[in-house]
């Protein structure tokens, strides 16, 4: 089963960051995201059904030709 989420990713969101910023690196994934603000680098945890609801826009991170999916964190 894959997911369309992958550390690593930004995402661009509805809510602004109270800094101005949208966009967030994707540090983990799970039933919970932990997102970085690229604007502050302020960590937050939030509920994957709220990412969800709020993306705007997907930016998928660019991999370095790995043959494996290394960083799968499934629990
Ligand atoms: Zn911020």
């Amino acid at each position: 089963m894959s997911d369309r989420f992958t550390v690593g990713d930004i995402i661009r969101l509805k809510k602004k960051h109270p800094c101005g910023n949208s966009h967030w690196e994707i540090l983990r994934v799970g039933a919970d995201f932990r997102l970085k603000c690229m604007g502050c680098q302020h960590q937050v945890m939030v509920p994957r059904k709220l990412v969800e609801k709020n993306l705007r826009e997907l930016i998928k991170a660019e991999r370095n030709a790995g043959p494996d999916e290394e960083d799968k964190d499934v629990h």
